[in-house]
């Protein structure tokens, strides 16, 4: 039986093994497709607001780019480590593959604690890790974008601070910035409207009445709360679980997302939110609802809670939120899992929007956006399921034998260089 591995990068090997077998892959194959092409590590120091200098440690992984430029957000926080940033630039290829868009896989990460940083600490943090990750990135090589913890502001500074140093405005550098400065519109809400078509598609499949649905959703960053507000107005069901990273909160006849942001921007977290009950997110993940969406970080469901999992859906928000043992029992318990590489692909797929925009200087509507977003994801949800029932997999599975297929036909017809 496969174990629950905490390693998120032994996570996303032993995926690629799996699948690998399963195509009948060579060794070869599976080994280039387990590795990443490029990592870089960058110690460099920051001055802080108190006058000392501290030294924060950042990476880059790019994990494959036989598709096109490689492409992926960055992150800050305290617990990133470099088998993390492996593990999500390897997703990031397969999730680019999953909705069709002509990318490969990189990401980026700073270990630092953004909530205890002065605004000006995060803007010289972000400068000096631009000027460091020069060397390798580029608009036609690696293009970064949003991750946990970083923002439109952050890839503000990001995109200034690359055109400085080559000498004009470069906006297709970094995705995720705001409009003025090219950013594309919809691009803030991307993530989460690309799990609410996903969810969308899942409840028709399985024939669930949308006034009958409940939710919970652990998480209430961008993917999370956004999420929270679209699946209640866009498909009208009733939200019944939220949670950050302090605790969550409950109530049955339903949440009002909005009204709960307000209050965490208040109060700095969704608990005693008037009217609902506090839970933790423990209790939170088992709650009896029909779409469970974990938006917060890895290993959320492991095979201690994935028994206790009492949802007809699972909505992957977050990148890598089940452990191979959690994926195992879910199966078996019937849930339907709507994978992270295809759940969150709308983030990224409104990214290559916003790259596509900055390279033509021609920018669309939200209408336009909201559009082509639907169709990729309607598109790359139909072609999961349908594979899934046909070769009697569960859907992660479908996706990662669509997926790795693409990057191996697109090795083979490269060839290996020289
Ligand atoms: N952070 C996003 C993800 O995990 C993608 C960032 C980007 O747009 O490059 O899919």
């Amino acid at each position: 039986m496969a174990s629950d591995h905490n390693n998120p990068y032994h996570v996303a090997i032993s995926q690629v093994r799996l699948v690998g077998e399963i195509l009948g892959l060579d060794g070869g194959m599976i080994e280039l497709l387990s590795r990443p092409k490029r990592e870089l590590t960058v110690n460099f120091p920051v001055p802080m607001d108190d006058g000392t200098i501290k030294i924060f440690t950042g990476y880059r992984v790019q994990h494959n780019s036989v598709r096109g430029p490689c492409k992926g957000g960055m992150r800050y926080h305290p617990e990133v480590t470099l088998d993390e940033i492996r593990a999500l630039a390897m997703w990031m290829t397969w999730k680019c593959a999953t909705v069709d868009i002509p990318y490969g896989g990189a990401k980026g990460g700073v270990i630092c604690d953004p909530k205890k940083m002065s605004s000006g600490e995060l803007e010289r943090l972000t400068r000096r890790y631009v000027s460091e990750l020069m060397p390798l990135i580029g608009p036609h090589t690696d293009i970064p974008g949003p991750d946990m913890y970083t923002d439109a502001q952050t890839m503000s500074w990001f995109m200034d601070t690359y055109s400085m140093n080559v000498g004009h405005s470069m906006p297709s550098i970094v995705t995720g910035k705001p409009i003025s400065l090219g950013g594309s519109k919809g691009r803030d809400e991307a993530t989460s409207r690309g799990l609410m078509y996903c969810v969308r598609e899942a409840m028709d499949v399985s024939d669930i009445k949308r006034k009958e649905a409940t939710v919970a959703i652990q998480g209430f960053g961008n993917v999370g709360w956004n999420a929270a507000r679209l699946l209640k107005d866009e498909l009208g069901l009733t939200i019944i679980a939220l949670s950050d990273s302090s605790g969550g909160i409950t109530k049955l006849s339903g949440l009002d997302p909005v009204s709960v942001h307000e209050h965490k921007r208040r109060t700095g977290s969704v608990q005693d939110y008037p009217g609902a009950t506090n839970i933790t997110n423990e209790e939170l993940l088992e709650t009896q609802c029909t779409v469970l969406v974990p938006a917060a970080m890895e290993n959320a469901i492991t095979s201690e809670n994935a028994d206790n999992i009492d949802a007809l859906i699972l909505a992957e928000g977050a990148n890598g939120p089940s452990t191979l043992r959690a994926d195992k029992i879910l199966a078996e318990k019937g849930t339907l899992v709507i994978p992270d590489i295809l759940c969150n692909a709308g983030g990224v797929t409104v990214s290559y929007f916003e790259w596509v925009q900055n390279l033509q200087f021609l920018y669309w509507s939200n209408v336009e956006i909201r559009e082509r977003l639907n169709e990729i994801m309607t598109y790359a949800f139909s072609k999961v399921y349908t594979t899934a029932e046909s070769k009697d997999v569960d859907m992660r599975t479908a996706a990662y034998l669509l997926s790795i297929n693409e990057v191996v036909q697109a090795t083979k017809l490269r060839g290996i260089y020289p």
